[in-house]
């Protein structure tokens, strides 16, 4: 069975137009330029993996049309990443079936701490999710939907995140991990997903330039750029970049 993967949100953390109305570069007139936050999801029959909870998430899933989530797999703890924990609740009434989530020691950790009531029972709501610390190597899933995984722990600044790796194709959304550049993981895939912020350095996320040099050296069928912000129009980019790069889009889908 043939896995797809949907880009559910494609933009930095404050997302694009920003809630103070600026859209910077982007043109207001084209809706790839409206750019929820970065979260992706993995589907595979019914197998239905969501990489990172975004504070979008709701409208993300709606929009969509996706009413189950199997999975949960998390690449740090930042709020872009996981404020949206505490919308996947309907999920579990609906299914009623506790969510397994997976992420680092630090992470998992932190939104225990930081989202207590999800995890436990602290009043009279149950817990939805069951914490799980990923492995190296792991697979979601039962037998023709299963999706095997490795994780590769990456620097994102000051802190680290976790680049994915399934059905030859990198998601790497928060970086600026230039020794990627010579892992031999992340060489001869198909899709690599990876973090393009905006076009001045940044001390944790990509620059426009430092994603085309990984792109360069890592030579993956395609390379889809993500977590963009504002500097980056779509149509600009679409003008500028090799053939072999697209930026991303929310609603984005490719078969893996
Ligand atoms: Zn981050």
């Amino acid at each position: 069975m043939k896995a797809k993967l949907l880009i559910l949100g494609c933009g930095s953390s404050v997302g694009v137009p920003r809630i103070d109305g600026v859209w910077g570069n982007c043109k207001k007139n084209n809706k790839k330029n409206i750019r929820s936050r970065s979260s992706a999801i993995i589907i595979k029959g019914t197998n239905y993996i969501l990489i990172d909870t975004s504070p979008d998430l709701k409208y993300q899933l709606l929009s969509n049309k996706i009413k189950n989530i199997s999975s949960v797999i998390l690449t740090h703890e930042h709020a872009d990443q996981t404020n949206g924990l505490f919308e996947l609740r309907p999920i579990f009434w609906r299914h009623k079936k506790k969510i397994n989530i997976y992420g680092d020691t630090h992470t998992i950790k932190l939104i225990n701490k930081r989202h207590d009531y999800l995890f436990k029972k602290t009043g009279s709501y149950p817990p939805i999710f069951k914490s799980n610390i990923i492995k190296s190597k792991f697979s979601l899933g039962e037998s023709n939907e299963k999706v095997f995984f490795k994780s590769i722990k990456v620097r994102h600044g000051k802190i680290n995140s976790l680049a994915y790796i399934f059905e030859k194709t990198a998601y790497i959304s928060d970086t600026n991990d230039l020794s990627i550049i010579k892992m031999d993981e992340f060489k001869n895939l198909k899709y690599l997903i990876i973090d393009c912020l905006k076009f001045k350095k940044h001390p944790s996320h990509f620059t426009l330039k430092e994603s085309l040099l990984v792109h360069q050296k890592l030579k993956p069928k395609k390379t889809i750029l993500t977590n963009l912000n504002h500097d980056l129009d779509y149509n600009y980019l679409i003008k500028i970049l090799p053939r072999d790069v697209v930026p991303a889009y929310d609603g984005l889908k490719i078969s893996l």
